[in-house]
């Protein structure tokens, strides 16, 4: 086979790949919605792309989705935080168009308290803030003066916080890391989350319920109904207890020595049982409606467009990151 012909044979079998994937990708009115061919993340573009839109001051800033590969429940895929992040990333760059690049996800996260159950992957904290670090050089070394991190996974919210200030010094640079379930208020959600507007009004009866919301429960499910429903499963609260699944005692060894820290400092916390809480996660999943879900991208996109928004004026004012209260 001479060179010409197999190189036609390549090309031929890329136009039909790519041929079917935009028909898949035309197929889903949900597509339609969260897949957008405006290639927002970095790695969607060449090399030739991704120099010109720099050259030419296009791109002004990057966000850094990081996220966590962990339980999500009975019904939620593992890999939701860093699912949800990167889609509010995206959503956030598509408003900022073109001015903002999403880079690679961090898809795994610091959760060494959710080892106990099946699927977690939990990095050490020293691994995750020297992975995020890396990114960001990477980023600045390229030219890039104005980065958000935009965390989707509570166990990250604290290393970030605490190394940001000092690479922000190190690197001089518009610097700083945003957890987007910040963007909710509990006032605001009241008005259309069934678990928040019971919480509202005083109806849930156990400390297990009334901190079930973090985690698992009606805002992440909704997220995904709306953006990935492939994410979700059917489930009833009657499959939930036939499992029987035991997260208070009974470890292995292994699993022991990633809880220990957090049982010294006194597991469960507060007389907050582990088994309850996981349970009524389950419970408050059962009020996510797609709906619902679309709202709280709305809120979010909003909340972190608006702050990379803030921050890259303040880059090109050459005005201090985070600006003096
Ligand atoms: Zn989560």
């Amino acid at each position: 086979m001479s060179d010409s012909v197999s190189r036609r044979g390549w090309i031929a079998s890329l136009k039909a790949a790519l041929a079917g994937a935009s028909a898949g990708w035309a197929g889903t009115a949900q597509a339609q919605r969260y897949v957008h061919p405006r290639r927002v993340f970095l790695g969607e573009n060449t090399r030739k792309e991704f120099r010109e839109a720099l050259e030419q001051g296009r791109i002004r800033a990057a966000i850094i989705p990081t996220g966590s590969t962990e339980q999500h429940n009975e019904h939620l895929a593992l890999d939701c935080d860093a699912t949800c992040a990167t889609l509010i990333a995206q959503q956030a760059a598509l408003r900022l168009y073109p001015a903002v690049t999403v880079s690679t996800a961090c898809p795994l996260g610091y959760a060494p308290y959710h080892m106990a159950r099946k699927g977690t992957i939990t990095l050490r904290k020293e691994t995750f803030t020297a992975y995020v670090y890396d990114v960001i050089r990477s980023l600045t070394t390229h030219g890039i003066r104005t980065i958000l991190v935009v965390n989707g996974h509570n166990g990250n919210h604290a290393p970030l916080l605490e190394s940001i200030p000092a690479w922000r010094k190190e690197l001089g640079v518009t610097l700083d890391s945003e957890t987007y379930i910040s963007a909710y208020r509990d006032e605001e959600l009241a008005e259309f989350l069934t678990s928040y507007r019971l919480l509202k009004e005083g109806k849930l009866d156990t400390i297990a319920r009334r901190t079930a919301m973090s985690h698992a429960s009606e805002v992440e499910t909704s997220i995904l109904m709306a953006a990935h429903p492939e994410r979700v499963r059917p489930f009833t609260m009657d499959e939930y207890d036939r499992a029987a699944q035991n997260y208070e005692s009974g470890y292995s060894p292994a699993v022991a020595r990633y809880l220990e820290p957090f049982t010294k400092e006194g597991w469960p916390k507060g007389g907050n049982p582990e088994n309850a809480r996981d349970r009524a996660r389950q419970e408050q999943a059962l009020y996510a409606t797609k709906e619902k879900g679309e709202r709280l991208i709305e809120i979010a996109t909003r909340f972190i467009a608006g702050k990379v928004d803030k921050m890259i004026e303040a880059t090109a004012k050459g005005a201090p990151w985070p600006p003096a209260a």
